[in-house]
């Protein structure tokens, strides 16, 4: 077996059903994808619109496109027909385009909030404040079905800096779960950190290196 192929059944193994994984294909090529593919994987990440797009156009239509990398309002047009889920809804700006493109295309596009837990400035997301704006204005949003949120932790050597940053996405999540019956994802997790997410109640983990290799752009 190549060892694509070995990467993703090994961490599919380790994580169990519960945990779907995302495999973050950016930068890597259509064919290394369609090894990953014929094991039956059907989750693949990306985090540039016009790269997906290209993407989803050559491969196969039955693959599930996650959007985990910031997206510019004017770019959600080309996405709105054939995303699965973005995992990166970062403004009200954003929510009100994906829904009129999500309506514009007849569907109802899935989306996470990205909740900023890292201090590192760098990260895009919203603060608790900012993510609670969003969910009482969903009932506007008919185009958009929000079900959950997804976080980056910090990029350290420090365990105990990133577990303290899982449990804060971990503990908005259940709050907004008490009144929300469509929140169930939880979106956490890495190459280098994914078995702490899990730990922390990640449902959903988004690997790219451990799978395809060192990306070296
Ligand atoms: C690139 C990327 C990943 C995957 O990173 P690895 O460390 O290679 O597993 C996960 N999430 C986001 C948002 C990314 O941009």
């Amino acid at each position: 077996m190549d060892s694509i192929q070995k990467n993703l059944k090994r961490i599919k193994n380790e994580v169990g059903d519960n945990v779907l994984v995302v495999a973050v294909s950016k930068t890597k090529s259509i064919n290394l994808i369609k090894k990953a593919y014929e094991t039956g994987h059907r989750d693949f990440g990306e985090n540039k619109i016009q790269e997906m797009t290209s993407k989803f156009n050559d491969l196969p239509k039955d693959i599930n496109w996650h959007m985990i990398g910031h997206i510019q309002t004017n770019k959600v047009k080309y996405l709105a027909p054939y995303v699965s889920l973005i995992h990166s809804l970062d403004s009200l700006k954003l929510a009100k385009e994906i829904n009129k493109q999500a309506i514009k295309n007849n569907r109802i596009i899935e989306c996470l909030i990205q909740y900023r837990i890292s201090n590192e400035e760098t990260k895009f997301g919203l603060n608790q404040n900012e993510v609670m704006d969003i969910i009482n204005l969903q009932d506007n949003f008919g185009g958009l079905r929000i079900t959950g949120l997804m976080g980056m932790a910090s990029f350290v050597d420090d365990q105990n800096v990133i577990d303290k940053e899982f449990k804060k996405l971990k503990t908005l999540f259940d709050k907004i779960k008490l009144s929300n019956k469509k929140f169930k994802i939880i979106s956490m997790g890495m190459t280098l950190d994914y078995n702490l997410a899990i730990k922390n109640g990640s449902n959903m983990i988004r690997i790219g290196s451990k799978i395809f290799g060192e990306r070296d752009v």
